[in-house]
């Protein structure tokens, strides 16, 4: 760049973070480092996994920005789905008896996709707006049963499901659940068979409408269920009565390298709950999948009409790019190159491991992957103040964006690139995090 350019093209940030620091409220910020600080980066383009920002510094998208920009970014055929469908028909509404061709065409594919006899879908804006569909949902099959008292939502510490005022009820992460007044009839327990075991015995299962469960747990670190854990969960469920739901807004479509994360463990969920992946960001939308037996029953007992639906439900728009984009991954094998690059990041984490005595806890299955800073790995004691932040901090300044999550006595790494990713990408990344941890450990941590 010229003198000039870089001038101009600084005026033009400052002139943008002014007004950010007046006008735009962000998204899970902080009201102060926003005055104090400003906009870090303000995007503005995206070609697969990187993004560049407006004054022109470069960075890889390590968490596919918040893993969901799935295929990678700049695909020019989802903006190309996106125009033809405006043209032809930008909203109409699905309300009732209405409907549009890309909405029935994508929960077609949505069916096609998903494991066992999952069949029908209610689309959404988004994976709150979806789980906050999946519980009330789950209710009202209860009610119809003419059992209302089985009402309970119980989920998984840890487990994060979303911001709206359900979704966040059901969120085990306590950070997300530190407001003074939330849903009732939410219930937590930890990640062991025999906690849900006890659950039951004393909530009673008669009181219990659904079990809610991220395959992979995403926001809380990346972690792995026991093995048999879904076996056992899903053996449990169906011997009470219980719905089992499935949170797969960040597994889904291909991030643990099957199409859905619960494939991974062998069982078939009641409903299953998806979002993110299904248009890789590139148009907000996400849904709730009911098995065929539950479509069944809900059909046999409603009467009336089941009052539930917003007003961008299966939005025209959103429901072609998402059908775009899930074709997309299916014609360029993505999903096969999620498993061989997963297992390019795995061995780079372990590498890591070699190189740096802290890192451990290394996690992950295709492309999702975390490992942890430790101070002792003997006793997994973490340093009393976290470093994963420092080397987020770091890795920027080498042109990494990646993610750091502390909370819960964590002090995490975690990745989820972009599905087209190669192999020099991965080792970059994982060149990157050792450069920038190596400096981290020079400043001094403790
Ligand atoms: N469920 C899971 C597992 C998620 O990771 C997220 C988002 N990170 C949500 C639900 C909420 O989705 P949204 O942010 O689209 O409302």
């Amino acid at each position: 760049m010229t003198m000039k350019t870089m001038d101009s093209v600084q005026a033009k940030y400052e002139e943008l973070a002014a007004l950010d620091k007046k006008h735009f409220m962000h998204p899970t910020s902080s009201f102060k480092q926003q005055q104090e600080k400003g906009p870090g980066f303000i995007f503005t383009e995206g070609k697969g996994i990187y993004l560049k920002d407006v004054r022109g510094k470069q960075v890889i998208d390590a968490l596919s920005s918040l893993w969901n920009v799935n295929i990678g970014h700049g695909r020019e055929e989802l903006a190309e789905a996106a125009m033809e469908q405006m043209k032809k028909l930008a909203f109409s509404s699905a309300f009732a008896t209405n409907s549009h061709e890309p909405g029935i065409r994508l929960a077609e594919k949505v069916a096609e996709m998903t494991p066992g006899d999952l069949a029908m879908t209610f689309f959404t804006s988004g994976g709150s707006d979806a789980n906050d569909t999946a519980f009330k949902t789950a209710r009202y099959y209860w009610k119809l049963k003419g059992k209302p008292e089985k009402k309970k939502i119980i989920s998984r510490q840890k487990s994060y499901h979303g911001v709206s005022v359900g979704a966040s009820s059901a969120t085990g992460l306590p950070a997300f659940r530190d407001f003074p007044s939330l849903a009732p009839d939410f219930y937590y327990v930890d990640s062991s068979i025999e906690a849900l075991k006890e659950m039951i015995e004393r909530e009673g299962a008669e009181t219990i409408a659904a079990y809610i469960a991220e395959p992979v747990q995403g926001s809380g670190g990346v972690n792995l269920p026991p093995e048999n854990y879904f076996k056992d969960i899903r053996e449990i469920c169906d011997q009470n009565d219980i719905l089992f739901i499935a949170d797969e807004v960040i597994n889904g479509f291909g991030r643990t390298g099957k199409n859905f994360g619960i494939e991974n463990f062998g069982v078939v969920p009641d409903m299953m709950v998806i979002a993110k992946g299904i248009s890789s960001g590139y148009a907000p939308i996400g849904g709730m999948v009911i098995s065929e037996p539950l479509k069944n029953e809900l059909i046999e007992l409603t009467e009336g009409v089941y009052m539930h639906g917003y007003t961008y439900s299966a939005h025209p728009m959103c429901c072609a790019v998402a059908l775009k984009n899930l074709e997309i991954i299916e014609e360029e094998n993505l999903i096969e190159n999620v498993r061989n690059m997963g297992a390019e990041l795995q061995k780079g984490f372990n590498w890591l491991a070699d190189r740096h005595e802290e890192i451990g806890n290394i996690r992950g299955i295709g492309l999702l992957g975390a490992v942890e800073i430790l101070k002792d790995k003997e006793t997994n004691t973490r340093f009393s103040e976290p470093v994963s932040g420092k080397v987020v901090e770091e890795a920027l300044n080498h042109g990494l964006l990646a993610r750091s999550i502390v909370y819960e006595g964590q002090d995490t790494l975690a990745f989820a690139p972009p599905f087209c990713i190669n192999k020099e990408e991965v080792d970059t990344i994982i060149s990157i995090i050792d450069q920038s941890l190596t400096e981290v450990k020079k400043k001094g941590i403790k």
